[in-house]
C-alpha cells in the first residue's frame, strides 16, 4: 500500500494563486523522494498539504490511509526545517524529548529514546549542552535527533542544509543515509534547490516547475540505496 497518496491535487489560495496543478503521488515504504524545482515551483505547498497544514481545493490526499491531519495527530510525521526551532535555554537532550513529553510518555522511556537518537545522530557527549553551545550542523543533528525521537513513519526535510556550508553539508548528507537506512522502513521527504543533493540522496527526484506548480519529470535514481 502507499505510504502518501496525492490524487489529481489542485491548490489554488484565497487570494487566487494556483500553487499546485494536477498533482498525483505515490509514495511507499522506505523511499527517500527529493522535490526539486525553483521557488515557488510549489515544494512547499506539496508539504504544507501532506502536513496537514492547508487543505487541497481538489483532489485527494492520504498518508497512511488517514486523512493527514488524522496522521499529523498520531505522530506518523515528523519535521526537520533550516531553521532549527531549538529552544535556547533547554539542553540538547531537553529539546529531543519535548515532543515526546508532549504525548505523555514517562520520563525513563523518554531518556532511553533520546540517548538512542543522540547516539544515532553523533551527540551522545553533548546531551547537556545548550544549543548556543553547538555549531550549525550539531544544531541540524539535534532537529533530525529530535524528529527521529518519535519514531515517525514519514520524515519531513524542507531545505534543512540550506544554511550550511559546502563542507557540512556534505556530512550531514551522508550522515542523513546512514540514519535512513537504519531506521528501517522509514520514507523520507526531502525539499531542495540543489539537483546535485536530490540526485545523491534520493531513490526518486521529483521534478517542479512553476506557474502553476506540477511535477514535470520524475526520474528513479537506478543506484541508489537501499
Ligand atoms: P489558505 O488558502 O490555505 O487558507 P491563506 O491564503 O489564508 O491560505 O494564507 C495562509 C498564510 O500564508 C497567510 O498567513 C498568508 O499571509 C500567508 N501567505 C500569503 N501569501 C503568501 C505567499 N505568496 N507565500 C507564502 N505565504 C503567503
Ligand atoms: P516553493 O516552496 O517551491 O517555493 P510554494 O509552495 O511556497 O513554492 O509556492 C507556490 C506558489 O504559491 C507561489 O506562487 C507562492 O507565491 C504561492 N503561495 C504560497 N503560499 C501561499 C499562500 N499562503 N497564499 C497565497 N499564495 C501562496
Amino acid at each position: 500500500a502507499d505510504w502518501v497518496q496525492l490524487n489529481h491535487v489542485n491548490k489554488v489560495y484565497s487570494n487566487g494563486t494556483v500553487a499546485l496543478q494536477d498533482v498525483s503521488l505515490h509514495i511507499k515504504e522506505n523511499e527517500f523522494i527529493s522535490f526539486v524545482g525553483p521557488s515557488g515551483c510549489g515544494k512547499s505547498t506539496v508539504f504544507k498539504l501532506i502536513a496537514g497544514l492547508t487543505e487541497a481545493t481538489d483532489g485527494d490526499i492520504r498518508i497512511m490511509g488517514m486523512s493527514p491531519a488524522h496522521a499529523r495527530k498520531q505522530s506518523e510525521m515528523a519535521f526537520v526545517f533550516q531553521d532549527h526551532t531549538l529552544l535556547p535555554w533547554c539542553s540538547v537532550e531537553d529539546n529531543v524529548m519535548l515532543p515526546l513529553s508532549l504525548r505523555g510518555m514517562p520520563k525513563k522511556q523518554r531518556l532511553e529514546e533520546a540517548a538512542r537518537v543522540l547516539e544515532l545522530v553523533g551527540l551522545k557527549d553533548y546531551k547537556k549542552a545548550l544549543p548556543r553551545m553547538l555549531s550549525g550542523g550539531m544544531k541540524m543533528r539535534v532537529s533530525i535527533a529530535r524528529a527521529l525521537a518519535s519514531r515517525p513513519k514519514l520524515l519531513l526535510m524542507d531545505e534543512p542544509f540550506g544554511a550550511l556550508d559546502e563542507i557540512t553539508r556534505q556530512t550531514l548528507q551522508q550522515e542523513l543515509l546512514d540514519i535512513w537506512q537504519r531506521e528501517k522502513g522509514m520514507t523520507v521527504l526531502f525539499v531542495t534547490h540543489n539537483v546535485f543533493e536530490a540526485v545523491f540522496l534520493s531513490t526518486r527526484v521529483m521534478v517542479m516547475t512553476p506557474r502553476p506548480g506540477k511535477i514535470a519529470e520524475e526520474i528513479s535514481i537506478p543506484f541508489a540505496f537501499p
